[in-house]
Order: C-alpha cells, then structure tokens, then sequence
C-alpha cells in the first residue's frame, strides 16, 4: 500500500463547482508531491439527487485539467469499483458488525412519528433516540416481521471527540452534541457519513482531502474509525472559498460573485491551464518564491501540506482574467487561432482564419468571447461621426483631418512594401516632412481607416490587417466624408 493515497469524492451533481475543483486539484497535488496515489471515487448513494451524464462531467474536467486519477471507474484499480453504488453490497455488512459491536442499532420509527417529533418541535430536525435500547429479543421480532430500518449510529453520551486536522489544527466536539445519525438508510443505502468511511478505508486512503464543511462532522467519522479498531486517516480541510459582494464584504463564493463551475469558466473563453494555475492559489501559497506562474507539473513538485492555509480565500475574478489573458499569449498562433474561432460571431466568422488579425487580437484578449470586440473594426468601416477626428492631446480638427488625409493617401498608395514597420517609418516620416506630430497623422489615419474611437492597435497596426486595398477604400472614403 502506498503510504500517501489521497482521493477525489464528487458526487455526480451535473457540473463541476470551483470549490470541487479545488478539492480535487489539492487532493491530486498532495498525492504526487508525497508520492503517493490519487482514486477517483463516485458518490452516488443519493439516489434522488441523481443526474444523467453528471459523471461524464467529472471524467471530462479531470481529463481537460490534467489531474489524472491512479485508480477510478473509468481505468479501474485494485479497489474497485469505485461508484458507490456499485458497491452498495458491501456497507451493510460493515454495520451490522457496529451494531453487535454495540456501536450502531436499528432504527424501526416511522416517517409518521418522526415527522411528528419534529412537528411538536422537541427535537429540532434529530431524533430522540426511541430505538436506541430496544430489547434484543424486540428487534430480532420486528426484522423477522419484515419491518422497514434503518440503522443508526450510536453515539457516546458524555464526554467529547477530537481529531487533529492539518490544516485546522485540533478540533473537538461535546458527545451530546452530536446526533444519532443514520448509516443505513431505509432503501438499503448507506448515507454518506457511513460508506464513505468505509471506502476511504477499504480503498487504504491516509489522507482525506475535502471542504472544511465536513470540519466539525468528522468527530462523527472518527468515531466510526475508532468502533471499528480502524486507524484514523489524516484530515486535510480546505478553506472556504469567499466571493466579494458590492459592498465589499465577503460571503460563501455562489452565482452572484460570477461564473462557479469549471464548465460555465470554459464556457467563457477561460483556459483549464489558467484556470488551475490560479485555483492553486485559492487556499496555498509555494514557499520562498513569489512566482506565481506553475503548469500542473511544476505545481506536483512544489505543493505541500504546510503551504495549505486556513483562511477564507476570496475569489479574485480579475486575477484568474489576468491568468488567463497570461495563458491566451503564451499559446502558438495556431493553438490560438484554433481555439479561438468557434467565438466569432457570424459577421466576423470568415476573418477568423486571417493570421495577421490573430496575432493583433492574441496580445490583447483576456478571454475568448472579446475576440469580436477587437476584431470588429476589420468587418467593414461603421457610420461614424467627424467628431471623432477631433482630439485635444493631439491637437486633431476635422480641418486638419481633412488636409493630412488629402496628403496622406497619395504617399500610402506609394507604399509597397505593406506591414507595421514600413507604413509606421513611412508615415513619421510624412509628419516630420509636414511638420505635424506623428501622433496627431497617426490618429486621424486610425480614425479614417476604422472610424472607432477604441482600436486594438495603432493605425500601420490596423492597415497591415486590413490590406492595402482596404485601407485605402476606407481612408478614401472617410476623406469624401469630411468633404
Ligand atoms: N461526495 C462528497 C461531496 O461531494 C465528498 C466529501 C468528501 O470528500 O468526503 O461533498
């Protein structure tokens, strides 16, 4: 067995919510930095909550995200399976052995005197431990009648557990505060609280990696361990993911804060690189380096336990856009052209093969989608207005407009050699000759040739996409206009 097995648990919701994500991306990391084995496992005993192809979902983000699994339903292992309800045959063995260990009983109250308990209010949502000393011979009669059970777990009634968390440190419980909970449900599948105790440790798992929102039940859990004469794992709880409200204040990161699941962040034009590079900041922080930028790779070898923090992290939306802008320009031209297509919109779909306006729009996109908002300036010159020409730091009049582009179109129609570096030297050089400044030629030609106020590069930038041909329509066409 190796000696440091962490896994993944998601149970099959439909989508992959960032803070799962998160737990599956330390859960994997901590695995590889300690040399160890990271399982998949399925939980998926909540029957009610079951939905079609939300498995497809967990396989296909640990598969886009690179935190490939040792062992799981989809390749198998020695602990298989690993669907927990593929496995629901194993469970009620385990808790028959707690309940003649006197650690469980069976449980026979009725959803009617239940619901009444709590409609009388004495009990909260708990139970009253009805069934909890029921004579033997009792409970032998109701199971040979066929009664409907279920079995709970039988708590110590004084006194308190504790375990140790790595990440919380140590973490105690009065007994009496805990239910009687229910391990066995009446269908004949475990609860949660139950199998996955005994998966984590049928599977050899040593450190349970999950949501600090299991904090305060794993005294539940260890309990379980201890009934059993099982040795504990290791906990690690993660911190709690914040999202930052208008105000300013923080609350639990939900739909309001922004996109919350890996699918909906794809959606909208993020990288998994991006995405998982800034994740792993989301709760740890690497040692002795402010580097901020690792590939999954560099991160196995630089993750640790230590590095992991207690502290609500707030969900920075811009520092992922500033990732992901990072990971958008370190892609080839080609990758990102290929990735970038299915985002333009019809009226910009047939540029999305040219090259030239790639590696324009490449440097300056955070996600994805905004292809259209830079490239929109080469679908055709928009109605605009004169005003546009007129600029006060660069001293720019609709009359001056008109005379550099009278003068600038002859020198442009002379230039053969067609690219950024040409026209720019070609047009200082026409504003030197004039004795206009360059930034004022170069504002009214960027006006001219794009009639937009905002533009993803300077004119020579914009006509070297554009074309030859092109430009001069346009710069023709804008002269006649301020005519
Ligand atoms: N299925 C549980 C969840 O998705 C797993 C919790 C755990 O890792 O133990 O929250």
């Amino acid at each position: 067995m190796a000696d440091f097995v962490t896994r993944f648990a998601p149970s099959p919701t439909g989508f992959m919510h960032i803070g799962n994500l998160r737990t599956a991306l330390y859960a994997y990391l901590l695995a590889k930095a300690y040399n160890g084995k990271f399982i998949l496992r399925i939980e998926d005993t909540d029957q009610e909550r079951y939905v079609e192809g939300a498995t497809d979902v967990i396989y296909s983000t640990l598969k886009m995200t690179g935190l490939q699994h040792d062992e799981g339903p989809d390749i198998g292992g020695p602990n298989g399976p690993y669907i927990q309800s593929e496995r629901k045959g194993i469970y009620m063995k385990y808790a028959k052995q707690l309940v003649e260990k006197g650690y469980a009983y069976y449980c026979f109250c009725t959803k009617e005197r239940l619901d009444k308990l709590h409609e009388d209010g004495e009990i909260g949502a708990g139970y009253d431990r009805h069934c909890r000393d029921l004579p033997k011979e009792e409970v032998e009669k109701n199971l040979a009648a066929g009664m409907p059970f279920v079995i709970r777990q039988k708590m110590p009634l004084e006194g308190s557990t504790g375990y140790d968390d790595v990440v919380f440190g140590h973490i105690e419980i009065e007994n009496s505060e805990m239910q009687d909970q229910i391990l066995i449900k009446a269908d004949g599948f475990p609860t949660y609280n139950f199998c996955h105790v005994i998966d984590d440790y049928l599977m050899g798992v040593t450190h349970v990696v999950r949501g600090c929102e299991y904090l305060t039940s794993t005294p539940k859990y260890v309990l379980l361990y201890d009934a059993f004469g099982w040795e504990r794992p290791t906990y690690c709880h993660l911190p709690l993911i914040m999202g930052k409200n208008e105000d300013g204040s923080t609350s639990k990161l939900s739909k309001r804060h922004g996109s919350v699941s890996f699918q909906e962040l794809v959606k909208n034009g993020y990288l998994p690189e991006a995405i998982i590079n800034y994740m792993a900041f989301t709760g740890w922080c690497p040692k002795d380096t402010n580097e901020e930028f690792f590939t999954i790779e560099e991160l196995e070898k630089v993750f640790s336990l230590e590095g992991i923090s207690k502290s609500p992290s707030v969900f920075d939306y811009e520092k992922l856009l500033w990732f992901n802008s990072n990971y958008i320009k370190k892609l080839s031209l080609e990758k990102f052209m290929e990735m970038a297509k299915p985002y333009y919109n019809d009226e910009l779909k047939a540029f999305a093969d040219d090259e030239k306006l790639a590696a324009m729009v490449q440097t300056r996109i955070s996600t994805f989608p905004e292809v259209n908002e830079k490239a929109a300036f080469v679908a055709s010159l928009p109605e605009y207005d004169n005003e546009l020409f007129v600029n006060k730091k660069n001293k720019t009049t609709i009359e001056m407009a008109k005379e550099v582009l009278e003068a600038a179109i002859p020198v442009i129609e002379g230039i053969s050699d067609w690219n950024n570096d040409t026209l720019f030297a070609e047009l200082k050089a026409f504003a030197e000759a004039k004795e206009i400044k360059a930034g004022a030629v170069m504002w009214i030609i960027r006006i001219g040739v794009s009639g937009m106020a905002v533009t993803p590069g300077g004119a020579t930038e914009l006509m070297a996409v554009l074309g030859k041909e092109e430009s001069l329509e346009r710069l023709k066409k804008s002269l006649s206009k301020l005519n």
